[in-house]
C-alpha cells in the first residue's frame, strides 16, 4: 500500500517532532501494511516554510536511519502546499515541489473557503502538464455547503484526496457523512492517512480501506489503491466520471452494486 500524504519528517511541521517520533511512525506504517509513504510537510501555510531542498534533505536523512534500523518503508518527497499567489514561481524555483518526480501537486485549501484563484491555478498547472490534488476536501466547510463547487473543480481536472480518519468518523459525524457522499459521487481519487503521529492522527489507511470495501465494494478500494500507485509513478490517473446527485443511479450500474 502507498500512502500519499503524511507528516513523518521530523521537526519540520506539526507532525513528527523528533527522529524517534518519525521512526515510530515508520514502524506503525509498516505494521499497517504500508510499503511506501510520501512525506508531505506543510509548505506556505503561514507557519511552516519547508522548501523543496529542505524536504529532500530530510527525506534522505530519514531514509538512511530507516535503512540502519532495518525498517522496510520507502519514503518519497512531497509537500502539502497551501494555495497562494506566487505558487507558479515557487514551483519554477524548486521551492514548491510535486509528489516525488510526478506531475501531481498536493494542495491544501483554507478550511473555511475556496480561494477565488483556484480555478486559474488548476488551469495554469495543466498548461505545465501538472495536476492539482486537493487534500482532504471533506474538511473544507465551503465544499460542505456547495459540493457542486468541488464537482466543477474535478471536471476542470483536479483530483481529490480524502483522509482516512475522516471516513472513519474520527473528525466528526458531519465530516464522516460528507466523506461517504464524496466517494459515492466519484469526487475522491485517493485515500491517504495524513498521519501526524502514532496516536489520534496515526496511520489508519488499512482500516479506511476495510470500511470502504464493506460499504462501497472492493472495486472502489482497488480504484483508490491503484490510483495511489499510479500517482507516485507519475502515470495518468484513470478517474471515474463524477456523478451528479440526480444521476446517482449510474453508480450502481458502473460497479454492479445494488
Ligand atoms: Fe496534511
Amino acid at each position: 500500500m502507498i500512502d500519499i500524504h503524511c507528516h513523518i519528517l521530523p521537526c519540520l511541521d506539526d507532525g513528527a517532532q523528533t527522529l524517534e517520533d518519525a521512526t515510530a511512525m515508520a514502524r506503525q506504517a509498516v505494521r499497517h501494511g504500508i510499503a511506501t509513504v510520501v512525506a508531505t510537510p506543510h509548505y506556505m501555510d503561514g507557519i511552516h516554510w519547508n522548501e523543496g531542498p529542505i524536504v529532500h534533505r530530510s527525506v534522505k536523512q530519514l531514509k538512511d536511519i530507516l535503512a540502519a534500523e532495518e525498517i522496510p518503508l520507502q519514503v518519497l518527497p512531497g509537500q502539502e502546499i497551501r494555495v497562494f499567489g506566487s505558487l507558479m514561481e515557487e514551483l519554477q524555483e524548486g521551492k514548491a515541489i510535486p509528489i516525488t518526480q510526478s506531475p501531481y501537486l498536493l494542495l491544501e485549501l483554507p478550511s473555511e473557503q475556496i480561494p477565488d484563484k483556484l480555478d486559474d491555478l488548476i488551469y495554469e498547472l495543466q498548461l505545465r502538464g501538472m495536476t492539482a490534488v486537493i487534500a482532504h476536501p471533506e474538511r473544507n466547510r465551503a465544499f460542505l455547503r456547495q459540493p457542486d463547487r468541488l464537482l466543477e473543480l474535478v471536471e476542470r481536472g483536479a483530483l481529490c484526496q480524502l483522509t482516512a480518519r475522516s471516513i472513519l468518523g474520527s473528525a466528526g459525524k458531519g465530516i464522516e457523512t460528507f466523506s461517504w457522499q464524496l466517494c459515492e459521487r466519484n469526487l475522491i481519487h485517493f485515500i491517504a492517512s495524513d498521519a501526524h503521529d502514532c496516536g489520534r492522527r496515526g496511520f489508519r489507511l488499512l482500516e479506511a480501506y476495510d470500511a470502504i470495501r464493506k460499504r462501497l465494494g472492493n472495486e472502489y478500494c482497488e480504484y483508490y489503491i491503484t490510483n495511489a500507485e499510479h500517482l507516485v509513478e507519475g502515470r495518468v490517473i484513470d478517474s471515474l466520471e463524477p456523478i451528479r446527485p440526480a444521476r446517482r443511479f449510474f453508480s450502481s450500474l458502473l460497479f454492479g452494486r445494488k
